[in-house]
């Protein structure tokens, strides 16, 4: 039983507002425990916090002021609280960001009367354009009650519209829906029937349910990883826990839910921001109740309050966009292994190219690994050839050699589609003056303005400011001199569209759709066969299934080798392979083709080989050297201020009392322009720390920065285990 707050008694309350302390408050009159979720005043406001254990301000209870109400949910768990407090010390975040992350559920702490739905009433005297998205937005999601704040953001309409509807009856105010449990999922349900290879690695995870273990799962793209981890979420429903799967692109996972009610009988809860309001509620009440098995999410799905979280799996585990690069600075994979620990929880890490990190754990035995080593069924592995562009003339703005063309021409019109790959969003990367070679750069940031004619834009990649198009060369004045230098996806389409005028043409890249369904849309579009010929960035990476896709053109291959970032090898192989492995995964067999200057390169070669152990035992064998991670450890300090002086000088004068790093045999390194040195008109200094793998790097960054006030408006924050080094 958890510790109880009789009323009136004196006890501590963590909330949400960046303090980094605990404030003391009186038990309200029902009383309080250990853990509940309450509501307090601070100052004018009322603000959301929990009980996180007795008072510690020393404060008479006259002087306190009493929480105002413990919120109708159950209380925080032990293990949550204790993850959060983990997860504080090793990123150094304070605690009170980590329980903002665990409560991000939208009207959670309004009580459902004070939640207006509205629901279609009687046709509108008039119908107009914004009238009409309303009420396709109620057809999307087939008929339920829907919030003001839902409405709008679907529909792309103002509040006052949807007011004036309700005014007139054409909307009508319904009773909001109390929060249901999710229909129950069947683990009994027959499966698919296993391969050898897939049923020898399902009954491996089975065995190993239960308890806190981490397996890496390897096995090429279509080798059924997907059909081998959900045989380890039915056993972990089976004993009546909770499973979370992490997909890296949540939003257009459509197909994954469709696999999970196929084989389970219902969908799962979804945790991503594309989620409605009401579903969010719904799902952190009913994740923290037992009325939902299984939740598949985004990273933030790891701090919801489950009751019995029995499997973490994080599938595509090497992606860099588990590694959250703003606010708190966490890597979504390392936390899951640290919640699971906590809950007893097994942990399954899917991927066809590891991270580094994980391939290196489950070398030391850290990890179990499980390889799947052929692709299901007749499907094969894409055949892998490189196109030698060296002494290859392509005329101007043309990116396409002539191989590549007949490897494309081939399948036009025949029923099998190709993929054309260039991992840069816009029409060109640079833009640039006839007259004076002067190139447009965001006033904003360190980076140049891209062209994106599709928005007829500037665009900073960023910061995302956009500025129009200059007919004339800010700089020299020069009507008509600016011209674009090098392709991106949208120019690659103008080559496209020009060399198959006949061909269906589609383009996937972030910036072309306004939002996460018109994209799936376009997916859906593109598996059905609706497209000869497919355009795409890396959004085309992630785990999509295109059925009638025959060949990968990856136009430059050698894109990201370069750049003086050690992780550059790394992260350009798993890119390539993941992208040749969208083709032929079904009966037709698959070709790719990598359009390279350096075909010689060890990464091309690895690629094309298919000798990815001798590539991990490469890169390892550099990082080791180097003493870089996995061998070592690394943390960033990121200084930003909008005076450039002054954020060096803070460096300067943090990396002059660096004591307590020095004394841990740590090496600092800096301070230099960070990564990304400029954002938002803030300049961002970095300080590199490099430790050996044991060291008790946290604490001393911790000794080192306390009493450290910085100056202006300079401010800090810490980036352990960086991915960029
Ligand atoms: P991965 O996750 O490794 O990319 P998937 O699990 O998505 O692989 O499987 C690739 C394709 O093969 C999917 O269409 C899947 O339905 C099919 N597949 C995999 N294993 C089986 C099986 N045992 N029986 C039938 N189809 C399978
Ligand atoms: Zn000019
Ligand atoms: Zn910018």
């Amino acid at each position: 039983m958890a510790p109880r707050f009789e009323p009136g008694q004196p006890l501590a309350v963590l909330t949400t507002q960046p303090l980094d302390r605990l404030l003391d408050y009186k038990a309200p009159e029902g009383g309080a425990q250990l853990g509940d979720f309450v509501e307090v005043p601070l100052g004018p406001r009322l603000v959301l916090g929990c009980v996180w254990g007795p008072a510690e301000g020393g404060l008479p209870v006259s002087k306190l002021r009493a929480v105002n109400r413990v919120l109708d949910v159950p209380p925080m768990r032990d293990e949550l609280r204790q993850f959060l407090v983990k997860a504080a010390e090793y990123t150094l975040t304070p605690l009170s960001l980590m329980l903002f992350l665990a409560t991000r559920a939208p009207g959670l702490f309004q009580g459902p009367a004070t939640i207006r739905v509205y629901a279609p009433g009687e046709p509108p005297s008039r119908m107009t354009d914004a009238r009409k998205r309303i009420l396709d937005v109620f057809e999307t999601y087939g008929g339920a009650a829907l919030t003001v704040g839902e409405i709008t953001r679907a529909a792309g309409v103002t509040g006052s519209v949807v007011h004036t509807m309700a005014a007139q009856g054409a909307l009508i105010e319904m009773e909001a829906p109390k929060d249901q449990p999710y229909p129950r999922l069947d683990p009994e349900r027959a499966g698919k029937e296993l391969s050898e290879d897939q049923a020898a690695a399902a009954a491996v995870l089975r065995s190993r349910a239960d308890a806190f273990g981490v397996t890496l799962l390897k096995g090429v793209t279509g080798s059924g990883k997907t059909e081998v981890y959900l045989e380890a979420v039915a056993e972990c429903l089976r004993k009546g826990r909770q499973a979370l799967v992490l997909l890296p692109e949540i939003g257009l996972t459509e197909g994954f839910l469709e696999r999970v009610e196929a084989r389970f009988g219902h969908r799962p809860g979804e945790w991503h921001s594309g989620a409605t309001t009401t579903e969010r509620r719904r799902l952190w009440r009913m994740v923290g109740e037992g009325g939902v098995q299984m939740v598949v999410g985004a990273r933030s799905a790891l701090f919801l309050p489950y009751r019995d979280l029995g499997l973490i799996v994080v599938d595509e585990e090497h992606d860099s966009s588990y590694k959250q690069d703003e606010g708190v600075l966490y890597n979504a994979r390392d936390m899951a292994v640290l919640r699971a620990s906590l809950s007893s929880a097994q942990v399954v890490l899917a991927s066809a190219t590891p991270s580094l990190e994980s391939w290196a754990n489950a070398e030391s035995g850290k990890y179990e690994r499980l390889d799947l080593h052929a692709r299901f069924g007749v499907a094969e592995l894409p055949e892998m050839r490189a196109l030698d562009l060296r002494g290859q003339k392509l005329p101007h703005g043309r990116w396409i050699s002539p191989a590549l063309k007949e490897a494309v021409d081939q399948r036009v019109g025949s029923g099998e589609q190709s993929l054309l790959f260039l991992n840069r969003r816009g029409y060109a990367p640079v833009t640039t003056c006839r007259a004076c070679g002067h190139q447009i750069a965001c006033n904003q940031c360190d980076a140049r303005m891209v062209e994106h004619r599709f928005l007829n834009r500037l665009m900073c990649h960023q910061c995302g400011a956009t500025a129009p198009i200059p007919t004339a060369c800010p700089a020299c004045k020069t009507e008509g001199s600016m011209h674009p230098i090098g392709p991106g996806v949208e120019r690659l389409e103008e080559e496209v569209r020009a060399t198959w005028p006949e061909a269906r043409v589609a383009v996937l890249s972030s910036d072309l759709f306004g939002s996460a369904r018109a994209l799936k849309e376009q997916i859906a579009a593109i598996a059905g066969g609706g497209a000869d010929i497919v355009i795409g960035t890396q959004l085309v990476a992630k785990g999509h299934n295109f059925p009638l896709l025959t060949l990968v053109g990856v136009i430059d291959a050698d894109l990201g080798l370069h750049g003086g970032d050690l992780r550059a090898a790394e992260r350009t192989f798993q890119l390539i392979r993941q992208v040749a492995g969208r083709a032929g995964r079904h009966e037709k067999p698959g070709l790719a083709l990598l359009q390279t200057h350096q075909p010689d390169h060890p990464v091309i070669q690895a690629i094309l080989s298919g000798d990815d152990e001798g590539f991990w035992r490469a890169e390892a064998a550099e990082r080791q050297a180097l003493g870089m991670p996995p061998y070592g450890r690394l943390a960033g300090i990121i200084i930003s201020s909008t005076s450039v002086e002054q954020a060096f000088e803070t460096g300067n004068l943090l990396a002059q009392h660096a004591g307590p790093l020095h004394a841990i045999g740590a090496q600092l390194f800096g301070p230099a322009p960070a990564p990304v040195a400029r954002v938002r008109g803030r300049h961002r200094v970095r300080l590199l720390i490099k430790a050996a793998k044991g060291a008790p790097l946290q604490g001393a960054i911790r000794a080192w920065l306390a009493g450290l006030k910085p100056p202006g408006d300079t401010r800090l924050a810490v980036d352990i285990d960086p991915q960029n080094f």
